[in-house]
């Protein structure tokens, strides 16, 4: 279970998390046994991240699953930094896959393998042991999309200008009824507008970072009571302190990311002109790694020559 206190420093690795085993280019149905249960559809969605091997033997303790402490701040910029297959696959390493499961509807009907973007509201949270890859980059995508709308948002506050109409956000006629908001990337936001002319992109862009977050914390996040708390103060003399937590990796990205924008964390763009995804700003440290570092170095030496 993974602990969701604001200022928690150790959290526990959620119990239903794997460390993935391998990782397949291409998958074909019907590989093995052990994966027999896995949903027809989601395979079909191609590459993806096997768990059996550790869900037998490295991981469990038992039939337990291991617990590792680990700190869950910040596990929204770490995880907005995955770029390669590589990167995702040491990451998962440390935390577990995403803890997401196909759509129930997928048990009953033979379907078409819609568009990815299409079924991603209709994922749930669950345990997993097998992840497309797609499932993973669609989030990455995501997150990095967010921060870059709370980044926007951010500068405006401090009088900054603003980038996010047409470079983060635009709103488009829908077929059926008023008016959508949509990433600058084509993808819809999920929200509708009724008079597009009576909001401000700045009004929007609130929004859509609330709600955004919000989808993926449905059915992710557990409250529980984690102590009585003796409080003489109360007519009733004592307080129940709660305690917020989750088994699922991906709800736990959501959630830091909510917790970053309500603590004005500051944020850059990676100064790699090839790369510029949103970091976090600590000190002068202004790449996400030093392979963008590198590049910079690079390509500043090639504009001067
Ligand atoms: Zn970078």
């Amino acid at each position: 279970m993974l602990n969701l206190n604001i200022k928690s420093k150790a959290s526990i690795l959620p119990a239903y998390l794997w460390t993935p085993h391998s990782f397949s280019e291409e998958y074909m149905l019907g590989l093995s046994d052990e994966d027999a249960n896995i949903d027809p559809h989601w395979k079909l969605y191609g590459r993806y991240f096997s768990t059996v091997e550790d869900v037998i033997g490295l991981i469990t303790v038992g039939n337990e699953p291991k617990l590792i402490d680990y700190d869950n701040s910040g596990i929204s910029f770490l995880f907005s930094k995955l770029k390669s297959t590589k990167d995702i696959e040491e990451f998962s390493k440390i935390y577990g896959l995403l803890g997401v499961t196909p759509p129930d509807k997928w048990k009953t009907s033979q379907i078409e393998l819609p568009n990815f973007s299409e079924i991603i509201h209709d994922l749930k949270y669950g345990k997993s042991y097998f992840e497309p890859l797609i499932l993973w980059e669609w989030h990455i995508k995501n997150v990095r999309r967010l921060l870059k709308l709370y980044r926007a948002l951010l500068k405006e506050s401090g009088g900054d200008s603003v980038e996010i109409e047409e470079n983060l956000l635009t709103i488009e006629k829908l077929d059926h009824r008023g008016y959508g908001v949509f990433w600058s990337d084509g993808e819809f936001t999920y929200i509708d507008i009724d008079k597009p002319e009576d909001r401000s992109y700045i009004e929007l862009a609130k929004e859509v970072l609330a709600k955004s977050i919000a989808l993926f914390l449905e059915g992710g996040v557990n409250i529980y009571p984690s102590k009585i708390v003796e409080n003489k103060k109360k007519s009733i003399g004592f307080h129940i302190a709660e305690l917020r937590s989750t088994h699922h990796l991906l709800a736990a990205i959501y959630y830091d990311l909510w917790q970053q924008v309500n603590e004005s964390t500051k944020i850059t763009l990676c100064g790699s002109p090839e790369c510029k995804l949103p970091i976090q700003k600590k000190g002068r440290k202004t790449y996400c790694n030093d392979a963008c570092k590198s590049a910079a170095w690079r390509y500043r030496k090639l504009k001067n020559n």
